[in-house]
């Protein structure tokens, strides 16, 4: 797998019963569906609803996963965390400093 943002191939590491695909460049994270929730532990979904409004889209990411794209989503509701979701396969590529806002998020 390939890494969305900088297309450096990624490595797998198991974390608990998981395997989360890392980038060895960017330290960003991969997550597949519902991996996101087991490995940070998060108590609900994503609020996809709440979609990013005043930020302009300049650049669309190619899922690695699927053919699709991947779309700026806000995973807190304070809108403080920025991730970037696949809608066809619901997969998460999550940037180096949002994995740790999500960790402090969720404590
Ligand atoms: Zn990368
Ligand atoms: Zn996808």
């Amino acid at each position: 797998m390939k890494c969305p943002k900088c297309n450096e191939t990624m490595y797998a590491k198991r974390i608990r019963e998981n395997e989360i695909n890392f980038c060895p460049s960017c330290k960003g994270a991969w997550l597949d569906k519902g991996e996101l929730a087991l490995t940070l532990g998060t108590v609900g979904d994503l609020h996809s609803s709440s979609e990013p409004k005043s930020e302009k889209i300049t650049q669309y990411v190619s899922c690695p996963a699927c053919p699709g794209v991947l779309r700026r989503t806000y995973y807190s509701s304070d809108q403080r965390i920025v991730v970037e979701k696949c809608d066809d396969c619901n997969g998460i590529f999550v940037d180096r400093g949002e994995i740790t806002k999500i960790k402090e998020f969720n404590k």
